[in-house]
């Protein structure tokens, strides 16, 4: 008897007949003997729509009331997950991420889960149930309940799996698993039999949205092995592991686009000791990510004067520009701008740590095509250019094209 996490996310329980469907798969496995832990993400869309009911009353608004709002999307679907099974003939029971024995920090709408004590999962399996854990949440040691950010599901799924020492954690998904690149963008895109978690980290970092950047972390840490599959097929899917020996002979294993970057720029920024110290320090403290950064070389006389930019996620730009706008007096730049539109186009893979010339490869696609570069990052696996977002499309399946196929 094996235990099995299996995830399904937004538009795996879409509806309800995809939720019917998701019951028959976890029937399916359960009439095998498996004890099952389901965990499912709110109906695709609801947690858009619950977003956008709050920017209706307001662009900035309480991040716990938003956590208290969002978790109600995965409360929908854990309990029509359970009453499908019911339909079936399946004992089933659905607990929130706080019923789940998931407890997080306080830092709400992207909470870090602390531990889990999963002893209500371990009492109702052993009473014979399939167990439904809602994605997403978690709560404080305190009781308030947060959000673990978009996309956490997935981190759900893998640390329930390792806190439940499970045999297998299957992350169901709509497409039949990790590709070279998303398969919506570029059509002749390949999907993948094995990636590396190094891999699967940078691909989820630039903006593969697959699987969750802080779940593959969580997965490394803790060795959790997990698949990616079709919860609309049998297709076998990509298994994401610890790298081995013969990954290193493909050099870029795919390529990822994020849409989902700002760019802020502070011009005229004086050139002197502590000022980058006090910027960074700032967004750090209002909990921003923070991704690029670039400082143009001073200019000037006097106190010399620079520009300095920065990337963060979309949603978090009127936060930063805020913090910003409230360092103004102390630091003392002359101004500050945004642009949304922005493309990060990235390309990934464990076997650039043994070749040459990727960079410039790809840099001379860019030029044939016409893309200018505004930022360059480079890590020993990744290589990362910010571009015009308008040409993102284009510009990825040029690189995709001229490394992959
Ligand atoms: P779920 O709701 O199941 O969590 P997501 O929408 O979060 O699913 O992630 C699946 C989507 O990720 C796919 O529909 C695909 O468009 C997108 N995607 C982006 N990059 C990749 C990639 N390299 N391989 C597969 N899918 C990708
Ligand atoms: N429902 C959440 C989101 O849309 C979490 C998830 O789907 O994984 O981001
Ligand atoms: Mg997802």
């Amino acid at each position: 008897m094996a235990l099995i996490v299996q995830k399904f996310g937004g538009t795996s329980v879409g509806n309800t007949d995809r939720i019917k469907n998701v019951a028959r798969r976890v029937a399916a496995y359960r009439t095998k003997g498996d004890q099952l832990v389901v965990v499912v993400s709110a109906m695709s869309g609801v947690t858009d729509g619950l977003i956008k009911l709050s920017r209706e009353i307001t662009s900035l608004p309480s991040e716990r009331e938003m956590d208290m709002l969002l978790a109600t999307g995965e409360q929908q679907t854990i309990a029509l997950t359970a009453i499908a099974l019911h339909a079936q003939g399946i004992p089933a029971v659905s607990l929130t991420g706080a019923q789940a024995g998931i407890v997080t920090d306080g830092v709400h709408t992207k909470a870090k889960i602390q531990n889990i004590t999963p002893n209500e999962v371990h009492k109702f399996l052993n009473d014979g149930n399939v167990v439904i854990v809602a994605g997403f949440q978690g709560q404080t040691p305190e009781g308030h309940i947060t959000t673990l950010g978009r996309g956490g599901s997935d981190l759900t799924a893998i640390a329930l799996a390792a806190a439940l020492k499970a045999d297998l954690c299957q992350i169901y998904t709509d497409v039949d698993g990790v590709y070279t690149a998303d398969p919506r963008i570029v059509p002749n895109a390949r999907k993948l039999d094995e990636v590396a978690y190094d891999e699967m980290l940078e691909l989820a970092g630039a903006g593969a949205k697959v699987m969750q950047l802080r779940s593959v972390e969580f997965a490394k840490k803790f060795g959790v092995v997990f698949e990616v599959r079709s919860s609309m097929n049998d297709n076998p899917g990509t298994i994401v592991k610890e790298e081995t020996k013969s990954m290193e002979g493909v050099v870029v294993r795919g390529v990822s686009l994020d849409k989902n970057q700002a760019k802020v720029t502070l011009v005229g920024v004086p050139d002197k000791p502590g000022v980058a110290a006090r910027v960074f320090n700032a967004l750090a403290d209002g909990a921003i990510n923070v991704d690029m950064i670039v400082q143009n070389v001073s200019h000037g006389s006097g106190t010399p004067a620079t520009d300095l930019s920065f990337t963060v996620d979309k949603p978090d730009l009127l936060k930063a520009t805020k913090v910003i706008e409230g360092l103004k007096g102390e630091i003392g730049y002359r101004e500050v701008s945004a642009d949304e539109n922005i493309g990060k186009l990235s390309i990934v893979g464990v076997g650039m740590r043994s070749h040459s010339g990727v960079a410039a490869k790809m840099f001379a696609t860019l030029a044939t095509e016409g893309v200018n570069i505004d930022m360059i990052s480079t890590s020993e696996i990744k290589i990362s250019v910010v571009i015009d977002l308008a040409k993102g499309e284009h510009a990825m399946r040029a690189v995709h094209a001229a490394f992959i196929a």
